[in-house]
Order: C-alpha cells, then structure tokens, then sequence
C-alpha cells in the first residue's frame, strides 16, 4: 500500500483563503486593511526572493505590504532605530525581518526589540519562552513549525500519546515544532547531530517531522510502517536532466519511504507551501488584536 501525499499546495491555498477572508471581514467592520513591514538586510538572493513572495502573497490577500530594504553594512543601532519606529508607526501591525542578518549584526538583540504584538515571525524570546511553558501560549508561533502543525491537523493524525521524532533542533524549525508537539501532547523525542542512534528513534516513531538539511537522510527502511512523516528539508540535487541543473528533494527520501509510511509530504509541494501561509494568518490575527 501507498501511503497518503500531504498536499501542501492545496492546504496552504486553504489557509489563504481563510485569510483573505478574514481581511474582508475586518475591511468591512472596522475599514482597515492588516498591514505587514519586511526588513531585508543585505543582498542575499534567497532572501530577496523570500521576501518578494511574502509581498505578492499580501497583495493577493488584501494585506498591505511595506518594504525596507537596508544595506548589508548597516550598524546595529541604525537597525534597531527601524524597527523601534516600525514598532511605533500605527499602519504596522506584523514585523518581519528576513534571516539570517548579516554577521556583525546581533540577532537575538534585533528580534527582541519587536514588540511582543508585532512578532509575526514568532521569533521573539519571549513567545518562544511561551512555547515552552507549561500553561502558556505564545501570541504568535513561528510560521514553519505552525505550517506542520496544520498539515498534521489536516491530516487528522492523533497526536495525543503519539511517539513523535523530531530531527534537528534549530531555533526556527526543530525546537519549536518539538514544543509545539508536545503542547499537542505527543511523546516527543528530539534527534541531532550527536544523537548515537538515530534508526533506533525513527522505527518507533508514529509521526516525523524531519528538518535537518541533508538531502534524502532518511530511507524506507528507518521507520515504522503507517507513520506520518513531515519533510521541512529543502536541499539541491544536481540533475543534469533538469532545467536549472538540479532539483529540490527533501530530508527524506519520498520514493523509498512512500510504500511504507501512511502519510507523508513530498519536496517540493509540502511544508515549504505553508511557511508564507501562515505569515499570512499571523499578520491577520495581529490587526485583529488591534481591535
Ligand atoms: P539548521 O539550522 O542547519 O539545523 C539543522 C539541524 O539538523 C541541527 O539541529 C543539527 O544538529 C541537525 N543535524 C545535522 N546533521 C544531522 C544528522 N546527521 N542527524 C540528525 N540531525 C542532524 O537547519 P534549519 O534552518 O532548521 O533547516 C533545516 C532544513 O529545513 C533545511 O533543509 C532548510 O532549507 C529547511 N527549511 C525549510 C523551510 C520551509 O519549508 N519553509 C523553512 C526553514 C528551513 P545540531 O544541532 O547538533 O547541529
């Protein structure tokens, strides 16, 4: 048996849809559009090209965008001052500053000084602190991790007793999807670089959700038939016979594990659909709280 494609594009459209909606709504109680501020540091492409999405993606759902595109050599003080003012100016309601910032540039600092109402992203210490607490909850959660949160609940998996594999533990996908698995009540385990044996982990495991970068890392053979498996993991291949000389395939390798796993996301066309979607939503419910 085959096991059920999670299909990104149609869940994230869904999302969108809601939002778009939900924008209407708010245009049509309270005349007012949500409004969402990037601050692109540098000239990264990747980044560049983040952001462009994130604007079309507002464009088409009726939330207003407002770009600051800012030089790599920037100091840290003058960034800080552009998001102070950001935090004050009223037609603001989501910030978003594109990561990674440029080296000599304090991340932590930056991020902290987002008001807490205004961290769409779900960086903020303080909303990642929630995350992790017991009884509490982070106003906003970061968009990726809350990405596979939605395809598991579209997915309808029971999360609750499930034993659940996270693979990596980086601040903006595996440490706050495990927290967020664990508010869902799963039995959560987290494997990283150091983990002595991951196979051991995977073949138990009910529900994975694999970020960790390494193109196909995990094969058929490593998990337990019938589980659900979310692939985050964005990596190039080198394909001659594609267009662009590679193609994208996640952390897990699709063709091996698909006869064995009950459910599972493909690359691309999975999470990396979801992670502008729930932008989208965080920004909404950010001008919702204004009212
Ligand atoms: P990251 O910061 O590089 O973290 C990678 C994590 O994987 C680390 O925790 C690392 O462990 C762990 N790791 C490395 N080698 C491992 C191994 N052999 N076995 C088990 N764990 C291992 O990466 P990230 O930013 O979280 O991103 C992970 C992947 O998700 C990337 O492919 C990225 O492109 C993709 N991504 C996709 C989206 C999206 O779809 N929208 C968003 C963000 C990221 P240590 O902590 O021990 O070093």
């Amino acid at each position: 048996m085959s096991a059920a494609i999670i299909d990104g594009k149609i869940i994230a459209q869904k999302v969108k849809d809601e939002v778009k909606v939900g924008v209407a709504d708010l245009q049509a109680s309270h005349h007012y559009a949500p409004g969402l501020a990037t601050v692109l540091v540098g000239d990264n492409t990747a980044s560049a090209t983040y952001v462009r999405s994130k604007h079309r993606a507002c464009q088409a759902l009726g939330i207003r965008s407002i770009s600051h595109e800012l030089p790599a050599d920037i100091s840290q003080p003058k960034l800080e001052t552009i998001v102070k003012e950001l935090n004050d100016d009223p037609d603001v309601d989501g910030i978003l500053v594109q990561l990674p910032l440029p080296g000599h540039i304090d991340e932590e600092k930056i991020l902290s000084t987002i008001d807490l109402v205004k961290d769409v992203d779900g960086f903020h210490p303080v909303n990642i602190g929630r995350l992790a607490m017991k009884g509490r909850n982070p106003l906003f959660i970061p968009c990726t991790p809350a990405g596979c949160m939605r395809l598991l609940a579209e997915t309808g998996v029971d999360l609750n007793g499930a034993e659940a594999v996270v693979l990596g533990r980086s601040n903006i996908v595996g440490l706050p999807v495990a927290l967020l698995l664990q508010k869902a009540n799963a039995t959560v385990t987290i494997v990283h670089s150091r983990t002595r044996n991951m196979e051991s982990h995977l073949r138990r495991a009910d529900v994975i959700v694999a970020a960790v970068g390494i193109a196909e890392l995990i094969k058929g053979d490593m998990i337990k038939p019938g589980a659900t498996i979310i692939d985050v993991g964005i990596n190039r291949q080198d394909d001659p016979s594609a267009k662009r000389g590679y193609r994208l395939v996640g952390d897990v390798d699709f063709n091996s594990c698909l006869p064995i796993a009950g459910a599972i996301t493909p690359v691309p066309g999975g999470v990396g659909r979801m992670t502008i979607a729930m932008l989208m939503e965080n920004t909404l419910k950010a001008a919702r709280m204004k009212f």
